[in-house]
């Protein structure tokens, strides 16, 4: 679900929480429930969910994007992939303690987690994630 926090979407996981945990909190922060597990979802008290069919995250991504038709909110990199928080735009003084002597010498443009500081720039990390977008927007097309 990492992709869909690249493209901007507001999600949190979970992945060894209890059943009853799980659905109490998508209920109580009125979230979707994504899941493969069938049982989870006939819970009274979900009220949206979606069966994953894919065991493939890249697929996965494209099921989640159509069922709930999120392709036109995409907010590519602006959201922390560590924990969701949305990330804003920071000075290169006020970050510049914690980067590398690289990364200070070669980039200017910052972003950092408003959450957890985390800094973003656009390093050779970023070309591969940017790759995976296109991938996730290629897949979108061609299944409209
Ligand atoms: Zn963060």
């Amino acid at each position: 679900m990492r992709d869909l926090r690249l493209l901007g979407i507001d999600v949190v996981y979970d992945r060894d929480g209890e059943d009853r945990q799980l659905v109490e909190a998508a209920s109580r922060l009125n979230r979707a429930l994504l899941t493969r597990d069938r049982h989870l979802l006939m819970h009274a008290a979900v009220r949206h969910g979606h069966y994953l069919r894919s065991q493939n995250p890249l697929e996965q991504t494209v099921e989640v994007l159509h069922r709930f038709d999120l392709a036109p909110v995409l907010t590519p990199f602006s959201r922390c992939l560590l924990c969701n928080a949305p990330l804003e735009r920071a000075e290169k003084q006020k970050i510049i303690g914690q980067l590398e002597p690289l990364t200070r010498i070669y980039y200017d443009q910052f972003r950092r987690c408003a959450g957890c500081s985390q800094v973003y720039w656009s390093g050779s990390h970023f070309e591969k994630l940017q790759k995976r977008i296109e991938a996730i927007r290629n897949r979108l097309q061609t299944q409209a």
